[in-house]
């Protein structure tokens, strides 16, 4: 039997960059864990600690598929997450996005569960009020390359909303903006990843437009702690809630910090911006911090250092297998 403070939760995207962080935080917490992954955007290794642990157990498959599992609590945070990968399979994303989110409603019907729907700052698009608060509607171009996820996850919004009033349904929404940190995948194709990657390797730093576009970073322990404290929050407290760092800087002051951490002589290259890229981004938290008690405490700096040491490894680790597979061929 399970008391109340240890529950049996299940995680979609569980074995992805912010899920793979979640699952961990949740067993090391004493809860049991079921991960619900198809890995089309992510990889095993990222849960690999967790593979022998008593109390996690990996479902590999679709989130859109059925799930018959009895859970207590679940967190839906299933879907690529990076422009490049997401635009890859337009119509996947979206029915990760819609079918999904019904799964896991229809799942939270069925047993009672509490479901928390991770969702974006791209609800917002190309933000006509900044800072955004939750109580704006968005500026979203619905026909756009990143249509298939901005449209994707306002549905799924749409539907956790619809479940909560239709069937009473115990709902939790976030809105997640840019996150970064250890286990991103070296060609996640997201800025940070980017950008130390191609510092380490003395390659050109590729600014898209002329980089004055903005964003808020979030590092990703912080956005952990965010998501239990949402999802642990007091009844009938739904948001939408905003999670993310609210220190805005631009892209090219992203590339300068990042190219003196990493002590990089790579050039600062510009290339198109892409098509609806946002121009400016930086959440408003004054809910979260009200409600949830949440903020976050990682300094920028100290969150890169932590990135940094991860790509350092990943990428000494990629060198190795490449110099292997040479030799053994
Ligand atoms: N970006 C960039 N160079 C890159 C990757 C991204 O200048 O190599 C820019 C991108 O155009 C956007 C910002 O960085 O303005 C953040 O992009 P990302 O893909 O990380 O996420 P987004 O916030 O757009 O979803």
């Amino acid at each position: 039997m399970t008391t109340n403070s240890e529950r049996r939760i299940l995680v979609t995207g569980g074995g992805g960059f912010i899920g793979s962080h979640l699952c961990q935080r949740l067993i090391d917490s004493g809860h049991s864990v079921l991960c619900v992954d198809n890995f089309v955007s992510s990889v095993p290794s990222n849960i690999a600690a967790l593979l022998d642990h008593p109390q996690f157990e990996l479902i590999q498959q679709d989130v859109a598929l059925p799930l018959d599992v009895q859970v207590h609590q679940i967190y839906n945070l299933a879907c690529p997450a990076s422009p490049i990968q997401y635009q890859r399979d337009a119509v996947q994303t979206i029915r990760t996005n819609v079918a999904g989110a019904m799964n896991v409603l229809e799942l939270a019907k069925a047993t009672g569960a509490r479901v928390l729907q991770a969702s974006t700052s791209e609800i917002y698009g190309d933000p006509a009020v900044h800072p955004q608060p939750e109580s704006y509607w968005g500026h979203v171009n619905p026909i756009g390359v990143r249509a298939c996820y901005d449209e994707g996850k306002r549905c799924a919004e749409a539907l956790f909303f619809a479940y909560h009033h239709q069937f009473s349904i115990d709902i939790k929404v976030v809105r997640i903006f840019n996150t970064y940190g250890p286990r991103t995948q070296l060609n996640d194709g997201r800025v940070i990843s980017n950008f130390i990657v191609q510092a380490l390797r003395g390659e050109d730093i590729t600014i898209y437009g002329d980089g004055s576009q903005t964003r808020s970073f979030c590092y990703v322990d912080d956005m952990v702690s965010g998501l239990i404290a949402m999802m642990n929050s007091e009844p009938g407290f739904t948001g939408p809630v905003n999670l993310g760092n609210p220190e805005e800087l631009s892209i090219l002051e992203l590339a300068q910090v990042l190219r003196k951490q990493t002590d990089s002589h790579s050039q600062l290259v510009f290339k198109a911006l892409p098509q609806d890229d946002p121009r400016q981004r930086m959440p408003e938290i004054e809910l979260a911090r009200q409600r949830l008690g949440w903020y976050p405490t990682t300094p920028l700096v100290v969150g890169l250092e932590r990135t940094i040491d991860y790509f350092r490894r990943e990428l000494a680790a990629a060198s190795k297998e490449t110099t292997s597979t040479t030799i053994t061929a």
